[in-house]
């Protein structure tokens, strides 16, 4: 039985997605022989404290390092996201020259490159030796350490306070919460604003959406949850704004006590996380019986389509891809290959099936009849990228189906 990470309360654990291997982990082929780290992928929910996680999580630095496969700015989607929300965050909150604002989990700089770096202090934190690099390139100045309260008293002496500590896709990712919270509680300026943004698990339920759950993703955040944590830091979220990235997350404003009125938002978002049932552990019971079936729908659909001679390939060599693979098992025998843009990636094999990752040139001359899109939280803009092609797109969730 492991306890909850938050409270110390015990964890129900209602999901296990088997072993898997660390979805990032691809292969060079000489390594294709060798054992893979494995460990059992499952999600567990306290009934104490409403937070949901991984029963059993990998150390961080097999995870982040020289080597991280993801880089932010392969993505237009993203990249346009980022532009916007970075106008409208020095619009809201920046007030005067030379304030302080702060990414944790900056990756290659694809948020704070939007910033004026003449008339503001920007400054990144991120563990990625990699991607961090290819952030300073960009001109940023950039920490390459883990964001912890340690780090943060380093950043007050040089640096002072933050008005703006932000982060996407990466406090879920920090299984050191209350680290975290405390940092941030210490590195905020009065009027400072810690805004983040994570997968919301309203979403994840709701479009059973079972590859959000994966190794670097410790933590599934709802607004009630969150709550529960920060308060004992005299930290408050006072509003929050619902976002369609990444395939449906959250928004979260967080403040020093009362330094800004509590929006509506927020108070209705517990509400409906009620409503929703997310603060009983029936809600995912039933999530993970649905996630049973969503498989078994896949797995019937492929093996249909492959009775009938068809050609199918994996579309992204993504995290979320490395999780449908080992979980649905589905190996060599189905997927011809993975099409990824990420040169890094290219020339690799996937962790746990060993499926040949190509390049989007290859995938245009060995076009497929189907493709099975990996990457469902961008269909838009991939079905807009391949509406030549004539593939057509298998989409596994919430049930499997072609669009
Ligand atoms: N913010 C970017 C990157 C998300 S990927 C985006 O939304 O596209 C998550 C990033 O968090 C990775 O670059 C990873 O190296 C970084 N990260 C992981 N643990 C961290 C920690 N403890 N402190 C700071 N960054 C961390
Ligand atoms: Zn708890």
């Amino acid at each position: 039985m492991q306890n909850c990470r938050i409270c110390g309360h015990e964890l129900e654990t209602f999901l296990s997605l088997g072993q898997q291997p660390i979805a990032n982990a691809f292969l060079k082929k000489k390594d294709l022989d060798k054992p893979e780290f494995m460990f059992e992928l499952a999600a567990g929910f306290c009934d104490s404290c409403k937070m949901v996680q991984l029963v059993h999580t990998v150390p961080k630095e097999k995870l982040f390092n020289e080597h991280y496969a993801y880089f932010s700015s392969i993505s237009k989607t993203m990249e346009e996201h980022f532009k916007e929300f970075s106008k409208e965050l020095s619009e809201k909150f920046i007030e005067k020259d030379n304030e302080l604002i702060i990414e944790i989990g900056c990756n290659d700089g694809i948020m704070l490159k939007n910033f004026d770096k003449t008339r503001l202090k920007v400054l990144g934190v991120e563990p990625s030796s990699n991607v961090a690099e290819v952030a300073r390139k960009r001109g940023l100045k950039v920490i390459t350490e883990f964001f912890n309260t340690n780090l943060t008293k380093k950043i007050i002496n040089e640096k002072g306070k933050a008005k703006i500590i932000y982060a996407a896709n990466t406090i879920c990712h920090i299984e050191a919460l209350h680290e975290v919270a405390k940092g941030i509680s210490l590195l905020l300026d009065e009027k400072g604003v810690f805004v983040f943004e994570d997968p919301y698990l309203i979403d994840i339920i709701e479009k059973n959406a079972y590859d959000q759950i994966y190794d670097e993703h410790v933590w599934y955040f709802s607004v009630t949850s969150l709550r529960n944590l920060f308060r004992e830091y005299g930290l408050i979220i006072f509003d929050i704004q619902k976002q369609s990235t990444h395939g449906g997350s959250m928004r979260y404003y967080v403040c020093k006590d009362m330094a800004y009125p509590i929006n509506n938002r927020v108070i209705n978002a517990f509400k409906e996380e009620k409503q929703k049932g997310l603060l009983s552990i029936e809600t995912y019971n039933k999530f993970a019986k649905e996630v049973e079936k969503s498989k078994e729908m896949l797995v019937k659909k492929l093996h249909e389509l492959k009775a009938q001679n068809k050609k199918i390939c994996g579309y992204a060599a993504s995290s979320k891809g490395t999780v449908v693979l080992n979980y649905c098992n589905i190996g060599k025998d189905i997927l011809d290959y993975l099409q990824d843009n990420t040169p890094t990636k290219q020339g690799l094999y996937s962790p746990g099936k060993h499926i040949p990752i190509v390049s989007p040139e290859y995938f245009h001359k060995n076009l497929p009849d189907y493709a099975l899109l990996l990457a469902w939280n961008y269909a838009e803009e991939i079905k807009e990228k391949e509406k030549d092609s004539g593939v057509k797109f298998i989409v596994h969730i919430p049930y499997v189906r072609i669009i």
